[in-house]
């Protein structure tokens, strides 16, 4: 290893932390910004030609960055530092470090966004922040390697473009996980936190559309309607795994929406355990019980002189309304009547427990976050590495996926503010 470089002092005569952040995300942003602002000398090495590149093209380009409704259970993983985390950098921290910054905010029954909506916004400020700050950027250098010295105990990085000669006392590892890799995050930070001894949980995809076995897809693709979708991991199960509600999409292959992507993760680790992962589904979740058998009732009454189709109209969207008659065996020119009461009955009642068969979890190219990563039992309360002290996780990286709605913004600048502090001092 070459001789550590003479280190600076603040004015007071002490030595300045020299701080590396790997990965200009929204985690590694906010890592940099908080360990410059608590007077370290920061460096952010991005694989990229910019930063924050996956912050785009979040909230559909709005960037949906934190939610004021925010709890334990919006999220995954995280073990029992997860909670302590989230109460060091809340959503009403974020909301101040941002309004301070100069962005207004605009709020949506919770969910948090900047008040241009536009997520060009968020990543902007950060810029802005981070160049304040002090930090560092070094663009287009991939970092493969940390290699510590073993007389000072500082840290040098193996990268793109060589060994790195800056020697840093903490290295900040924020590379993201699996998910959009082509914004940069391609799972390299998880090959980098094994090097050094670190267990990582199996990742799958997570907040992301659901492929299905069943033929009927086609029919129904483009077709949007208000759902309570069930996950089960068995046939015939009767307690659901999970239960979500909200606007289902059909695609020509399986599932998508918002309730969608909320299950995702735990259908993806079903199947990826050899699981079964089978979704039921209500169509009509506003009508339960005794209203739905009036509904019902009421209905057969009218089917005389009624085609099937006919009978159904006003049920659901008419595509849905063709694919129920086809799945159960009839054609929508048939006599309503001439099926009698029960079969009639059935009829209506598959609009409340459409059942469909997961083959797959969509691949991490479309998915918007990793689920499973660094074990959160390897680090401290400061998110520094009990393998390697000296160096910070953030991010993705970290065991720890939350729930659609701003979550995961929100644990990146959380789990940033706690390794750029721990870092820095
Ligand atoms: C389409 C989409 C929409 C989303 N919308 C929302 C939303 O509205 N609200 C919300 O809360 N969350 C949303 N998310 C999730 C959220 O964006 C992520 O959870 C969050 O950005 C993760 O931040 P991160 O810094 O940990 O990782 P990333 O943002 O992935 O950043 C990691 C960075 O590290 C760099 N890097 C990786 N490896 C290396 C290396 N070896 N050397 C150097 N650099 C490296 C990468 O290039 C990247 O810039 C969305 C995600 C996607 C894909």
């Amino acid at each position: 290893m070459e001789k550590r470089k003479a280190n600076r002092t603040d004015g007071k005569g002490n030595e300045v932390k020299k701080v590396a952040v790997i990965g200009g995300g929204a985690a590694g942003m906010m890592a940099a910004i908080t360990a410059g602002r608590c007077g370290a000398q920061v460096t952010v090495y991005e694989r990229n030609d910019r930063v924050g590149k996956k912050i785009l093209a979040t909230g559909n380009g709005k960037c949906n960055f934190s939610n004021r409704k925010l709890g334990r259970e919006d999220y995954y993983g995280g073990g029992q530092i997860l909670e302590g985390c989230l109460n060091r950098f809340s959503p009403e921290d974020a909301v101040a470090f941002f309004t301070d910054a100069g962005m207004l905010v605009k709020e949506r029954g919770g969910y948090l966004y900047p008040w241009s909506e536009q997520a060009s916004t968020v990543l902007d400020v950060l810029r802005l922040e981070m160049g304040r700050a002090g930090a560092k950027v070094r663009l287009s250098e991939k970092v493969e390697g940390i290699a510590q010295d073993r007389k000072t105990g500082m840290f040098a990085l193996e990268t793109s473009l060589g060994k790195g000669k800056e020697f840093y006392h903490a290295v900040i590892c924020a590379c993201g996980g699996c998910a959009a890799p082509k914004t940069g995050s391609d799972g390299s930070g998880f090959a980098l936190a094994k090097k050094i001894g670190h267990h990582v949980i199996p990742v799958v995809p997570g907040l992301v559309q659901l492929r299905c076995k069943d033929s009927f897809f086609k029919m129904i693709a483009g077709v949007r309607c208000e759902a309570e979708i069930k996950l089960y991991d068995e046939e015939g199960g009767k307690n659901p795994l999970r239960e979500e509600i909200g606007e289902l999409q059909f695609t020509d292959y399986g599932i998508s929406g918002i309730p969608v992507f909320q299950l995702s993760r735990h259908a993806a680790y079903l199947l990826a355990e050899g699981k079964r992962a089978e979704v039921r589904m209500d169509l009509l979740p506003q009508m339960k019980g005794a209203d739905f058998d009036k509904m019902c009732a009421q209905r057969i009454k009218k089917a005389g002189g009624k085609t099937l189709e006919e009978f159904l109209l006003g049920m659901a969207n008419k595509k849905i309304n063709l694919m129920m008659i086809k799945e159960a065996g009839y054609k929508p020119g048939d006599d309503a009547a001439r099926l009698g009461n029960e079969r009639l009955r059935m009829l209506l009642y598959s609009y409340k427990g459409l059942k469909v068969h997961i083959s797959a979890a969509n691949s991490f190219e479309n998915a918007q976050v990793t689920a499973g990563g660094i074990d959160m039992a390897e680090v401290t309360k400061n998110l520094e590495s009990i393998k390697k002290p000296g160096i910070y996780f953030a991010g993705e990286m970290l065991d720890v996926d939350g729930r659609c709605g701003g979550y995961n913004l929100q644990w990146a600048w959380t789990s940033g503010y706690i390794a750029g502090r721990g870092a820095a001092n």
